[in-house]
């Protein structure tokens, strides 16, 4: 079969690649009908994980079940299903309490598993034609409706950013009439905001310096800040400050909660330094999530912070260490989470949202590719929403045609 394939860093080749088999009776192997490239992959292709070239990447995918291991019972061939990006078994102690995201048993080197990705264990990805899905009963979600349909832009979603950015306003405490500040506009950021408003958030902020990726942002009904034409901390204490019904609400002293109660981090540490964007800056979102996140608030950390980075800005950034300003965020009482998402806790329900048609995270997708154009689109989404990447917002491969 054909699948894509990290050659070396910067440089993704179509290669064929032996077909997946059943190794294991829980085992199926489903025929990908859409593969979506992930900013976390990006991480990969740049050379900033522990990633060796000859990996096929890919953990956003959605098809049909080909054939499935004598031990499979739920599924069988012919269904539509998509997978999450943890691979799970279901039994652990971790998995029976909901904490997919960190299986004991999938993963031979650590808590958690998942498809072509470093460290997450000797599972393939699915930008491919086939891909191998272990326990298969636990980790394939049914979907309705038949490959190419209205929803299928909308299922691809499931396997990682909708309920990834669900789950980083969980971490965050979104709730009804809530105010939340989201850093990055990628996909990850653009399905917080969605998910935001799906929780029935009043006030959503949305920082970032990519006018396309704004824009999109800006039509889920979001505020959008461009950090680019200055302080995003202040613009939004401005924005606050200068909204006549927010400051008519205010009890004593609740001019002191000037921010907002909800902060989600969806950039991670290859964020953009705001005084020179050509470098990064790993701890500048971190820093404004400090500054712009009330006393008693929350903030959801879902862009990624490795302890392995080849080419961290610093050695102590190479091993995910960081100067984050916790004398601040203790004295405010925030509480800060962090980690991988557990996608089977939302991927059923969210996936209801959709048909009944409360949701459409499909329409951030902005390309739909073959596999070939696979190298080339790597080499414009890289670019996270600059330049001759600005229009890709959302890249889905169809691997099988
Ligand atoms: P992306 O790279 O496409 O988007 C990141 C966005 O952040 C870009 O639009 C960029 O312009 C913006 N940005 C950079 N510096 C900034 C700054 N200082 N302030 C505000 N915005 C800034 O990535 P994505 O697909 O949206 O993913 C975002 C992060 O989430 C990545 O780190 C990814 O690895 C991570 N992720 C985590 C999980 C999880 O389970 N925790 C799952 C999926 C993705
Ligand atoms: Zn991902
Ligand atoms: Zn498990």
């Amino acid at each position: 079969m054909k699948a894509l394939v990290f050659a070396d860093i910067r440089r993704m080749e179509v290669r064929e690649v032996p077909d997946p088999v059943i190794e294991q009776e829980n085992d199926a192997i489903i025929r990908v009908t859409s593969a979506a490239i992930c900013g976390s992959d990006l991480h990969m292709f740049e050379g900033r994980t522990t990633a060796q070239p000859g990996m096929v990447f890919g953990h956003e995918i959605m098809g049909v079940v080909e054939k499935v291991g004598k031990g499979v019972q739920l599924v069988k061939a012919g269904d539509r299903v998509s997978l999450p990006f943890n691979v799970s078994c279901g039994t652990c102690f971790n998995c029976c309490r909901g904490f997919v995201n960190a299986c004991l048993t999938t993963n031979p080197k650590s808590p958690g598993g998942g498809y072509g990705y470093a460290d997450l264990g000797p599972y393939r990805g699915g930008q491919a034609q086939l891909v191998r899905v272990p326990f298969a009963d636990f980790n394939c979600l049914n979907l309705p409706g038949t490959p190419g349909d209205q929803w299928e832009d909308d299922f691809i979603m499931l396997s990682d950013v909708l309920p990834t950015g669900y789950h980083s306003c969980i971490m965050a405490n979104v709730c009804p009439g809530t105010s939340v500040a989201i850093f990055g506009a990628g996909p990850v950021g653009y399905m917080a905001a969605l998910s935001s408003f799906l929780i029935g958030a009043a006030e959503v902020y949305v920082v970032d310096r990519s006018a396309v990726r704004l824009r999109k942002v800006q039509e889920l009904g979001a505020v959008t800040v461009n950090f680019s034409e200055g302080d995003p901390v202040e613009f939004i204490l401005n924005a606050r400050k200068n909204n006549k019904a927010i400051q008519e609400s205010l009890r004593p002293g609740e001019e002191k909660m000037a921010g907002v109660l909800c902060g989600i981090d969806a950039v991670g540490y290859q964020a953009l330094s705001r005084e020179d964007a050509a470098n990064e800056k790993p701890i500048q979102v971190i820093e404004d999530l400090a500054r712009v996140v009330n006393a008693t608030g929350s903030i959801g950390l879902i862009g990624v912070y490795f302890s392995g980075d080849p080419r961290g800005v610093d050695n102590k950034a190479k091993e995910g260490i960081f100067n984050i300003p916790l004398g601040k965020l203790w004295e405010k009482g925030i509480k800060l989470e962090t980690g991988q998402a557990p996608v089977k806790r939302y991927n059923a329900l969210l996936r209801d949202a959709i048909v009944q048609g409360r949701i459409a995270p499909g329409k951030l997708v902005s390309h739909h590719l073959r596999l070939e154009n696979g190298p080339e689109a790597y080499d414009k989404f890289v670019q996270r929403g600059a330049g001759e990447g600005a229009e890709y917002t959302k890249i889905i491969l169809k691997p099988n045609g």
